[in-house]
């Protein structure tokens, strides 16, 4: 816990009397529950202050925890505080306006491959953006307030991106600040029952994953969801990129990536267990989290060469590691 920063970027929330909230694009619970969150424990807080999210893209699947602020007037920029979580360079930004604020924090908890923002606190090993969030309220608040509406966004975060609490870095105080958020009052019923429900196409469209996918020599399983998929389900770009969750469970298959054929090039999900992927996707220009990246692939060729170096990296693990299954 960096308590440090954490007072600086409290310290800057006091200190501005506009703030504005950001996050990645194409976002995932995390990234939506953590800025929902904040904003409401700010509102809630500071009821003087005025408090915006400003992002240009949303998530069907947490469509449930609500709707952006309608888009603010540029010059409202300028002395506003930015606070961009979830996102580890500039780039992935959703909202490029942000650099017009006067001064720009950022919250994360990617593995760090860029700085930006004057002040920054930044914590790898969490599990979510959503963890850091409930450690922030948790450690200020004889000063913050919460209630229902804030715990559920920020404990759907917590949820989503931490594989329904099933990842390694998820701790001891993952599980303690999620038990704080419960005691605030969640409707987990509602809330699963948002995340689990799907419509039939979805299943129909597994179905066709499990009969498609692809495995190489040393175990790295991956799905090609090509145009002609997309439109055979009906697809949205949400709905195919699920896919890479479909692979998750195979033995011996430690990599499982699916590629989504998109208008800017073909979108690479990585996923695996015990073997780390983030140098692999870094070499295609993505990043993210050891066992959890993206990254964008402009060929065929290129798809080819990222599996193959998958393979071979998922055979150099296997072959100087025991215990994997
Ligand atoms: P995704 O497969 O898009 O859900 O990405 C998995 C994780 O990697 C998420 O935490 C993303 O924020 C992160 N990520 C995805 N794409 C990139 C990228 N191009 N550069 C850096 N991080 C990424």
């Amino acid at each position: 816990m960096n308590i440090e920063n954490m007072t600086t970027i409290l310290n800057k929330i006091k200190e501005f009397n506009r703030i504005i909230l950001f996050r990645h694009f194409r976002p995932d619970g995390d990234a939506v529950g953590s800025t929902k969150g904040l904003k409401r424990i700010l509102e809630l807080t500071y009821p003087e202050k005025e408090i915006y999210l400003q992002n240009t893209d949303y998530a069907e699947y947490v469509k449930f925890l609500g709707e952006e602020d309608e888009p603010i007037a540029d010059e409202l920029y300028a002395d506003a505080l930015g606070i961009v979580i979830d996102t580890a360079t500039k780039e992935r930004i959703s909202n490029k306006k942000f650099s017009l604020c006067k001064e720009v924090v950022k919250i994360d908890h990617h593995i760090p491959i860029q700085s930006y923002g004057a002040y920054e606190w930044v914590e790898e090993e969490r599990s979510s953006a959503c963890e850091m969030i409930a450690a922030f309220y948790d450690t200020f608040k004889s000063e913050l307030k919460i209630d229902a509406e804030a715990a559920t966004y920020i404990y759907a975060g917590m949820v989503t991106d931490s594989g329904r609490f099933r990842f390694r870095s998820v701790s001891g105080e993952t599980m303690r600040l999620a038990g704080m958020l419960l005691d605030v009052g969640i409707d987990t019923d509602t809330l699963y029952a948002n995340l689990y429900i799907k419509e039939f196409k979805n299943f129909k469209f597994e179905s066709y994953v499990y009969r498609k996918m692809k495995i190489t020599d040393n175990g790295v399983a991956y799905i090609y969801v090509d145009r002609a998929m997309q439109k055979k389900f009906n697809l949205s770009l949400e709905d195919a990129s699920a896919s890479v969750s479909y692979l998750d469970s195979i033995k011996d298959s430690l990599i499982w990536l699916a590629f989504i054929d998109t208008d800017d090039g073909i979108r690479v999900r990585l996923r695996s267990r015990f073997v780390s992927v983030n140098t692999l996707a870094e070499k295609y220009g993505g990043g993210g989290h050891a066992c959890a990246c993206g990254a964008t692939v402009h060929s065929k060729k290129e798809m080819k060469q990222l599996i193959s170096d998958a393979d071979e990296l998922l055979g150099k693990y296997k072959s100087e590691n025991e215990g994997w299954l």
